[in-house]
């Protein structure tokens, strides 16, 4: 046991069997990495892998993965290559040709950038506001399980300063509310 001793679950009252949830999770991934180590140094002789349970049933919530800068290269990459070709439009020496690139193709290919760089941008500013939104509940759904305890008797959890007792099916509920 652990330097929780003397939180009693709000629901059967007693102490002994509650520890801090971040606590047993984090020994499960420690037991969970030990038993794949040996599975992979010796020979697959039929060891079982013992699946923890809190690491695999109610782990922390997942940080959001920041989006990529794709949009922004291919935004960047399109100005390149529309800024090149208006200069060699502008270069052509032939007169009927630098009549029909400029007022036929230019036209053309300034409509065609200006929407490439609206979509991606918009996007982008999307993804963006999105990333944010996840990591803003997370950081708050993270915050509240780092402060959670888990009585193994009634398989649920608790938070220190409340009484409320959250069985282990409504943690999500719990925690995003
Ligand atoms: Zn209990």
């Amino acid at each position: 046991m652990n330097n929780n001793i003397s939180l009693s679950c709000p629901n059967c009252k007693q102490p002994d069997s509650v520890r801090k949830l971040n606590s047993i999770y984090e020994d499960d991934l420690t037991k969970a990495t030990a038993t794949i180590q040996s599975n992979d140094g010796g020979n697959s002789a039929g060891n079982k892998v013992a699946q923890p349970l809190l690491a695999t049933s109610f782990p922390p919530p997942e940080k959001p993965v920041k989006p990529n800068n794709n949009l922004v290269y291919l935004m960047i990459i399109t100005l390149a290559v529309g800024v090149y070709l208006v200069w060699s439009f502008l270069n052509i020496s032939d007169d009927y040709s630098k009549v029909i690139a400029q007022v036929i193709f230019m036209p053309l290919w300034a409509l065609f950038l200006t929407i490439v760089l609206i979509v991606a941008g918009s996007m982008q500013i999307r993804r963006k506001n999105s990333y944010h939104n996840q990591l803003e509940r997370w950081q708050k759904g993270k915050l509240k399980w780092d402060k959670l305890y888990y009585c193994a008797r009634c398989k649920g959890v608790f938070g220190q300063s409340e009484n409320q007792f959250i069985p282990i099916n409504q943690i999500d509920d719990y925690l995003y509310e």
